[in-house]
């Protein structure tokens, strides 16, 4: 059959229609031999856009159709500040950018696999401030490779630090992770993470600080996109951090093994100015 047709015509009308039948499209798509999320994780990663069900990294469900596979998703396709993008150093222009204040507090371990990503989720109270903009860091994930790209080249690994201000906006952080020594928050988060999609582990026990996560140098390069995932709504404030930190390549190969390869590709800069300090 063809999955695309049957997902647009015949599997979202199920979605909204009863459980019983979303377990129906469930078990079609496991006989596929994949797994997806279930609706549970939707809510807990909506604010990245990660965790819907329609849509995949490869084949008639991948990023080439995404904008396809939904209404909502029309961004994806039409959009003209999308993201990644290929980020040219010689092509930054230079600016007085304001350094970002982290005001990261410890928080209890609440780490979700989302059939997408694995997404660590954030409790209110910690925050950044940019200039005169202020965002409550939400979650952060992982992607593999790196989403964006620097000089056409991508590292083997993100951290993508999703945070909210008042009105809804979202400013995204991207931390590169280049493959080195073991990552010591790497390291506990891979100790506990729910090996299955949909699967979240909450532990009281265990506290972590998204701080670890961070560079010394937090120097950035900044530009205007989108989610990186359907809807791939925009306005997104992005700032990639110029200076990468380590991970082992056993950690990169976790991640590759719980998810894939969960990068899209990067999309047309558009006339975009990609700055930088
Ligand atoms: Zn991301």
């Amino acid at each position: 059959m063809n999955r695309l047709l049957f997902s647009t015509f015949i599997v979202l009308p199920l979605i909204v229609a009863c459980s019983s039948e979303r377990e129906e499209r469930t078990s079609e798509r496991r006989s596929e031999g994949r797994e997806y999320a279930e609706s549970h994780a939707v809510d807990q990663a909506h604010a990245s856009g990660h965790g819907e069900v329609t849509w995949d990294y490869d084949g008639e469900d991948g990023p080439d159709y995404w904008g396809e596979l939904k209404e909502e998703f029309t961004a994806c396709k039409t959009g003209q500040s999308q993201s990644p993008i290929d980020i040219q150093i010689h092509r930054a222009v230079k600016e007085k950018l304001p350094a970002i204040e982290f005001h990261y507090q410890e928080a209890p371990l609440s780490i979700l696999n989302n059939g997408h990503t694995i997404q660590v989720n954030y409790p209110a109270g910690s925050s950044i401030k940019v200039g005169d903009a202020s965002y409550e860091l939400v979650q952060f994930h992982f992607h593999t490779p790196s989403e964006h790209t620097i000089n056409g080249k991508p590292f083997p690994m993100v951290a993508h630090l999703v945070h909210k201000d008042a009105a809804g906006d979202l400013g995204v952080i991207g931390v590169m992770m280049k493959e080195g020594g073991k990552n010591p928050i790497i390291d506990t988060l891979w100790k506990v993470v729910p090996k299955k999609a949909g699967e979240k582990v909450e532990r009281t026990d265990i506290t972590i600080d998204a701080t670890a996560l961070l560079p010394e140098d937090r120097s950035y390069f900044a530009y205007s996109g989108s989610l990186t995932t359907p809807p791939c709504s925009e306005s997104v404030s992005w700032m990639v951090l110029k200076t990468p930190v380590e991970v082992s390549g056993d950690q990169v190969a976790v991640l590759a093994s719980l998810v894939g390869n969960n990068a899209r590709p990067v999309q047309a800069l558009n006339g975009r100015t990609v700055t930088h300090h």
